[in-house]
């Protein structure tokens, strides 16, 4: 790992300034995606500037129709949290299914976001419950904002403030985890939202994505059945010693199906 400046402001505004006034600086959330990188020298940062200080990113709450987590929320207090457990159940329960304790109770929301891993599991929830990421200058969709392999539409030095969830009739997520890691191999996240039918695939290509096939095909009968003979094109998919891309493309409609089933 090569040499940095460490920053721990104590504001957001101090934080933003900090990044922006430097090219080769970066935030530092939990730690669990970029520490790494920075272990295999995948990134050589001048500066990283915690967000540690920054309590009044860690806020969940319900406002009217929508739930808000702060960027600084980690894994842990969402699967915990009342709110979202009442609110949004499946959200609750893919928190909980990321990682291990330790990853969960040091990676956050806002990282996982802007880390924008393809196998990560967040990445589903934003995109199906159509998802609106708050930054320090605007708010982005969550349709706009996955733009590629962990690239996202943040320009350097936006931060990642808070993520407004619109609380849908029922959703549920499923995924196929990596056995070590718990990454989705694919992960398939179903949402009957006041919107329409919405479905958001992760871990099965190079970003994630909304399934719209199968949208329609729910959109007229919400039940596994109505996605029985509609073909998932293994194109572009992941392909590496977990699982081919062939198989990927299977595991789509297995976990789809099966998320149909756990609607709640
Ligand atoms: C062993 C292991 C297993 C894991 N398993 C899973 C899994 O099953 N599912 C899963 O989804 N993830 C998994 N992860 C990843 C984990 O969820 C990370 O917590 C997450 O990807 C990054 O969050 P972080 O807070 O640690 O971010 P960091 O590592 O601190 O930062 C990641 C990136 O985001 C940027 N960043 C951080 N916060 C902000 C912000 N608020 N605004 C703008 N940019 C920001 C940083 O500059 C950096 O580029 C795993 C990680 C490990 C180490």
């Amino acid at each position: 790992m090569k040499d940095f400046e460490f920053h721990r402001p104590a504001t957001i505004k101090d934080a933003i300034g900090l990044v922006n006034g430097r090219e080769g600086a970066k935030f530092l959330a939990g730690g669990q995606s970029l520490l790494p990188v920075l272990k295999l020298e995948l990134a050589e940062p001048s500066d990283l500037v915690s967000l540690a200080q920054l309590k009044e990113l860690r806020e969940i709450r319900v406002d009217g129709n929508k739930l808000l987590i702060g960027a600084l929320a980690t894994h842990d207090q969402v699967h915990r949290s009342p709110d979202v457990q009442r609110a949004i159940p499946a959200l609750a329960a893919l928190a909980g299914g990321i990682g291990d304790a330790q990853v969960r109770n040091r990676g956050t929301l806002g990282g996982s976001v802007a880390h924008a891993d393809p196998a990560a599991d967040y990445p589903a929830a934003l995109l199906g419950f159509g998802a609106t990421i708050v930054t320090d200058r605007r708010a982005i969709a969550a349709d706009d904002f996955f733009t590629g392999l962990f690239a996202t539409a943040l320009e350097h030095g936006e931060l990642v403030t808070s993520v407004a969830f619109p609380i849908p009739v029922r959703a549920a997520y499923m995924k196929f985890a990596h056995r070590a890691s718990k990454y989705a191999l694919v992960g398939v996240l179903v949402a009957e939202t006041a919107a329409g039918v919405r479905v958001a695939v992760t871990g099965a290509g190079p970003k994630v994505f909304r399934l719209t096939a199968y949208e329609q095909a729910l959109t007229g009968k919400l039940a596994a059945s109505a996605l029985d003979g509609i073909a998932v094109a293994a194109t572009d998919f992941n392909s590496d010693a977990e699982a081919s891309a062939e198989y990927r493309a299977h595991l789509v409609g297995v976990m789809a199906k099966r998320a149909v089933q756990a609607l709640a």
